[in-house]
């Protein structure tokens, strides 16, 4: 709750601009029903969802990927992540998953929200091979570089490097310039993941609504990207069957069942 939110963080004023401008990392705990939000987070997410009623079953259908994901990436010899824009930790989070097959599997979370990182650091503080870090990924050098990434991340071995729904909170030449960077500092065997809000599904008025609620918030863009463009983000990775699909359907899927669905997930291998 809002209490222990603050009191976590140490700070005293509920109502300083830091709890009172809702941000995408908060609005996507308070869809998932966490608790680590404030009210301004939850007016958000109750906004997004008038506009949009599945918001909340599309966050889930997405924490689902990311666990198929990192026990696909296991499955061939990926050990280590470096998950960027990781959020605020739930239930089934990538260093839970990866550590109960691989115990000394590395995990660096990557976000811009204090909060976030500030929950993680606190849930990983007696973990040796984890750890989060507060960066922008649209500067991937200081991301490579950051000493906790250093520590933990070999960059001669093969790594998951993951976008799971963020990359459509960041603008378009940032965003392709710093995945391309972060892609290519990667070596053979390593992996790109990525799932993203795609546009020709959310009917172009509802992406405005969309974009305007979150002009309120810390990204300064929240916006859908066409199949073309999300796959541009992979350059000459190869993707893996079953290529860019419908996030609930990765790898195999699923219900089929992809009404109201606007987030699509690929992964390629590079
Ligand atoms: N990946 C998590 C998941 O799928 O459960 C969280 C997704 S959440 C919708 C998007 C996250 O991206 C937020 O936590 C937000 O703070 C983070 N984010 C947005 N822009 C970012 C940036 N430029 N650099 C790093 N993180 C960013």
């Amino acid at each position: 709750d809002i209490h222990s939110g603050v009191g976590f963080l140490g700070m005293a004023n509920a109502d300083s601009d830091f709890s009172s401008r809702p941000s995408s990392a908060r609005i996507y705990d308070a869809l998932l029903g966490g608790n680590h939000n404030f009210a301004a987070d939850r007016e958000a997410a109750q906004g997004l969802l008038t506009i949009f009623p599945l918001a909340g079953d599309m966050a889930r259908a997405n924490r689902a990927f990311l666990s198929r994901v990192v026990h696909y990436l296991l499955d061939r010899g990926v050990h280590q992540f470096l998950d960027i824009g990781s959020g605020i930790p739930t239930v089934g989070n990538v260093h839970e998953i990866a550590q109960r097959r691989i115990p000394d599997a590395r995990v660096v979370y990557v976000d811009i929200d204090p909060v976030a990182v500030a929950h993680s650091t606190d849930i990983l503080k007696d973990n040796p091979w984890a750890a989060a870090i507060q960066a922008d990924m649209r500067f991937p050098d200081a991301v490579l570089n950051h000493p906790t990434v250093r520590r933990l991340i070999d960059l001669d071995q093969p790594i998951g490097l993951m976008f799971v729904a963020m990359l459509h909170f960041v603008p378009e030449d940032d965003a392709y310039r710093a995945v391309q960077s972060l892609r290519s500092a990667l070596p053979a065997g390593s992996y790109l993941v990525i799932s993203h809000g795609v546009s020709e599904t959310v009917a172009d008025a509802k992406e405005a609504e969309v974009t305007a609620l979150y002009r309120r918030t810390d990204v300064s863009a929240a916006h859908g990207r066409t199949r073309d463009q999300i796959l541009s983000f992979f350059g000459d990775a190869e993707i893996v069957p079953p290529g860019l699909v419908w996030v609930h359907e990765w790898p195999d899927g699923g219900d089929g069942d992809a009404r109201g669905m606007a987030v699509v997930a690929a992964v390629g291998e590079i």
